[in-house]
């Protein structure tokens, strides 16, 4: 019930332009069916093995989202049906995906994780890096997978200017990095904000908001659901 309501209320605070990712990492069946119910189909999830699980239990037309440091050779195991990866972080993860992709008869769309000068998360590829991917992205060699935009964690911290910049840096790139845009190559989604710093991530051109905790509640890590 309370999920349920935090969650409506919530997107009905939202511009229609942005859509909300639900991340339900440790949070259990139960409560991800409460959101389904309501109509709601994305999750996102950070692990392999939980992701597999509540794939296999949870209703099939569920959009599982990947949003978690993704290991090459686990990537196999999501392919067969993960709707978008946000966390491609190196260019051998993206031919893994490919290669998976392929192996799948698909197309894995995935988004590229930026590095936005947030000393905590180490993971990321910096801007640089990603206008030579895209710009040296050829069809031949990745035909199973399109890049359908960026994804960015903002620093953990009190100064919202921080944040704020971060942001802001991140869709300059976006926008600049739409001349890129080719059958591979799809710049649509930004994926920016989460409980903390949604709203800065919203002002700032996101329209894919990763929610946790301020749907479902705080996480309990000691306690497996
Ligand atoms: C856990 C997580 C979220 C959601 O965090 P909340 O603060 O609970 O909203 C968003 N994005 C990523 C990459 C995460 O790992």
């Amino acid at each position: 019930m309370e999920t349920g309501k935090k969650y409506s209320q919530f997107i009905s605070s939202l511009p229609d332009q942005v859509k909300i990712l639900a991340v339900s990492k440790t949070k259990s069946d139960e409560e991800i069916l409460e959101l389904y119910h309501l109509g709601h189909r994305d999750f996102g999830e950070n692990y392999v093995q939980e992701l597999i699980g509540k794939y296999e239990r949870l209703p099939k037309d569920i959009r599982w989202h990947f949003i978690g440091h993704l290991q090459s050779n686990k990537v196999k195991y999501i392919a067969p049906f993960v709707h978008l990866i946000h966390s491609v972080d190196s260019l051998k993860l993206l031919s893994e995906i490919n290669k998976q992709a392929l192996k799948n008869n698909r197309i894995i769309s995935v988004l590229l994780q930026c590095y936005i000068g947030n000393e905590e998360t180490k993971f990321g590829l910096e801007p640089e890096f990603i206008h030579d991917i895209l710009k040296n992205l050829n069809s031949s060699s990745f035909e199973n997978v399109q890049i359908a935009g960026f994804m960015a964690m903002g620093t953990n911290t009190e100064d919202e200017n921080i944040i704020r910049n971060e942001f802001h840096e991140m869709k300059i790139l976006f926008e600049a990095c739409k001349k890129y845009n080719s059958e591979l190559v799809i710049l649509e989604i930004l994926s920016m904000g989460m409980s903390s710093d949604y709203r800065i991530a919203i002002e700032n051109g996101s329209n894919l908001i990763r929610i946790g905790s301020l749907i479902f509640g705080e996480r309990n890590y000691s306690k497996k659901n």
